[in-house]
């Protein structure tokens, strides 16, 4: 009769999103919050990338494409994938879809089955539990903190498989952590997936954010690796291309195949226009981006390092910071008793009109997520709101 799928009501909303809206609400009733809770870069899309956007409307290619997206693009894609990456794919190795979040979403719905497994470390982007459990499969937590730099060992994941694991959720550059995983740690980690033999779905979003490390795609250590490994990246966050919705995956060709036809089904080609300003956008990275990113984290982490109760260790990617407040817990500010992270984002969102998201929803309770993709301006007015605030806690 007449109501909701069961489906649609055991998802639970973004926890992004809802702090994302409470702020709206605040800024709308005039209150100068510092939004540090976002998830897209604080620069425009490449001027080049959105001349070929209208050139593209001019044009009249304004129609369906290919499902899995223009010849172009894919061999743009296979090109910067090769060159940048080290891993040789055809142009029949890879679907574009819209967004890396929709890709991820096409990757379980191809390969998972009810009652499959999925290993998932935590801290994992919001997402990746209920894109699981939408495709009828299982996410198997794998717990992690600062004492293993928020990365998963060889031990720990040798412990989570069972014989119903189809596929490793490997994120590095890690939303929320930043963590970012060295070339013998993914050896490490090859070694026991080709044993076991199962699927990496390998989210690389952040791959062109890195300070001070390599980024080293686990796709490239072995032709064994390439055949395990579904390589997701996108454009939202190299290219600030959010609102495009562009994003692809490289992989085995029968798994390309079949998501290729699941897409068919549901929503067919990308936008064309965003397509052909994805080809121009692979030519235009700017490196500089990378410097400006660089220096706003050794500056959170400078002042982080200097304010009471907080710690944070040494995030080498994507743009986000990820410290401990455990050290609050339990402390009282103006009479409110902080007894986790999340009530400790409400009364900094309230009080100090910082909004940032609480590590509840990325499995992590004892940590909350800063985002520094804002200006050097914001960054510097928000720090100095969280010392005062923190100064107050008793
Ligand atoms: N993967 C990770 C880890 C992300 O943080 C995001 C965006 O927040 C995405 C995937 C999805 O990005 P998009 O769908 O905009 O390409």
């Amino acid at each position: 009769p007449f109501g909701l799928s069961d489906r649609v009501k055991s998802i639970p909303p973004s926890p992004t999103l809802s702090i994302d809206a409470k702020t709206k609400e605040l800024v709308a009733q005039g209150i100068d919050i510092i939004n540090l809770s976002v998830g897209e870069p604080d620069f425009g899309t490449p001027e080049p990338a959105c001349q070929e956007g209208i050139t593209a409307i001019q044009e009249g290619f304004t129609k369906y494409t290919a499902v899995a997206g223009i010849n172009n693009l894919r061999k743009a894609i296979a090109k910067t994938l090769k060159e940048e990456d080290g891993v040789e794919y055809e142009m029949d190795d890879i679907i574009v879809s819209n967004g890396a979040k929709h890709s991820l979403f096409n990757v379980f719905m191809a390969v998972c089955n009810p009652g499959d497994e999925v290993i998932l470390p935590a801290p994992y982007w919001v997402s990746y539990p209920e894109m699981i459990r939408l495709a009828g499969a299982t996410p198997v937590i794998i717990e992690t903190d600062e004492s293993t730099g928020f990365k998963i060992t060889p031990e720990l994941l040798k412990n989570a498989i069972t014989s119903k694991t189809k596929a490793l959720l490997l994120n590095s550059p890690s939303n929320p952590t930043g963590a970012v995983y060295t070339p013998e740690e993914l050896q490490a980690l090859a070694k026991v997936i080709e044993q076991h033999d199962f699927y990496v779905i390998s989210d690389e979003i952040y791959g062109k954010l890195v300070y001070d490390v390599r980024q080293v795609s686990i796709a490239s250590l072995s032709e064994a690796m390439k055949q395990r490994t579904l390589l997701v990246n996108g454009f939202s966050k190299a290219f600030a291309m959010t609102g495009w919705r562009l994003g692809y995956v490289a992989g085995d060709r029968a798994v390309i195949k079949a998501m290729t036809t699941f897409q068919s089904q549901s929503t067919s080609n990308p936008s064309s226009i965003s397509q052909r300003a994805g080809v121009k956008a692979l030519e235009c990275f700017d490196p500089q981006v990378v410097e400006v990113f660089r220096r706003r984290r050794d500056y959170i982490l400078k002042r982080i390092e200097a304010m009471p109760y907080i710690q944070c260790i040494v995030p080498n990617g994507a743009f986000y910071v990820f410290p401990n407040v455990s050290g609050v817990f339990g402390k009282t500010y103006q009479d409110v008793t902080i007894d986790s992270a999340s009530t400790f984002a409400t009364l900094l969102l309230e009080k100090a009109n910082i909004a940032l998201v609480p590590g509840e929803g990325f499995g992590a309770p004892n940590n909350i997520r800063i985002s520094y993709a804002v200006s050097d301006e914001d960054l510097t007015k928000a720090m100095d709101r969280l010392e005062t605030f923190l100064q107050e806690v008793k």
